[in-house]
């Protein structure tokens, strides 16, 4: 689950969604210093196959946040975190309010650690929304947004800042929300292997060209400002890539 911004590919975030994939994260931002950036976090959807989905639990921390503190030095966002009130993934409020606590205590970590939240949400965009104002979170990266744009534009109003996948081309959803959204709060992004420009097909990170274009398309503005001005929102928003970005 690749997360980016800039056509140029100035940059590339890759960000973890369970404990598992911590230590290769970290290998290939290693690999490549200055141009691949860590974010740790534990998503609201947990269980690898063979083992079902499953929504998070406190427990699902227990071996992620020693790991994040050893690397904290190195990440530019606690993330993947959100809540996920896919039907098919959660039976009850109790379900919920486990989601809730995971991400609360990681919002708690990403403040003591002074880092933005890179935030999953799906069938939950208003409590994801309500719960981080709640937290007092600041920082916040709302990332493949499903919600209504009236909701998204609480988040604005927050400071948060909405990154837009490659899907955008074929999501009415999607469109109405670059339509409010003001380009000032976007960021771009691929979640490859997720969320690409055709459905069912493998979503790569050079997409991200195809998330630049569409915008500029729908907001009536030039691909180069899309693409200046959704750098700069990621560099206000991630500040550490600031100094830590190859010369
Ligand atoms: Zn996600």
């Amino acid at each position: 689950n690749l997360i980016l911004f800039q056509a140029g590919l100035l940059a590339l975030l890759a960000v973890a969604e369970n404990v598992g994939e911590f230590e290769k994260i970290i290998q290939l931002s290693q690999r490549f210093p200055g141009f691949i950036f860590p974010c740790l976090g534990v998503h609201p959807i947990q269980g690898t196959a063979p083992e079902p989905q499953r929504g998070a639990v406190l427990q699902d921390l227990d071996a992620a946040l020693p790991l994040i503190e050893k690397y904290k030095d190195h990440l530019v966002a606690i993330g993947e975190v959100g809540l996920d009130f896919t039907p098919r993934f959660v039976s009850g409020d109790a379900d919920k309010d486990s989601q809730r606590q995971v991400l609360i205590r990681q919002a708690e970590i990403a403040k003591q650690l002074d880092l933005p939240l890179n935030v999953h949400s799906r069938s939950a965009g208003r409590p994801t929304i309500h719960l981080l104002k709640e937290q007092g979170v600041e920082k916040a990266l709302l990332h493949a947004f499903d919600g209504k744009p009236s909701v998204a534009m609480d988040g604005v109003k927050a400071g948060y800042f909405f990154s837009i996948p490659p899907s955008i081309v074929r999501s009415e959803q999607k469109q109405k929300l670059v339509k409010q959204l003001p380009l000032e709060s976007m960021c771009l992004e691929t979640d490859s292997p997720a969320l690409g420009p055709e459905k069912q097909v493998r979503n790569e990170p050079k997409n991200i060209s195809v998330c630049a274009e569409y915008i500029s398309k729908i907001k009536g503005v030039p691909l180069e400002t899309v693409m200046e001005v959704t750098t700069q929102n990621a560099l206000r928003l991630f500040p550490r890539l600031k100094t830590l970005l190859r010369a």
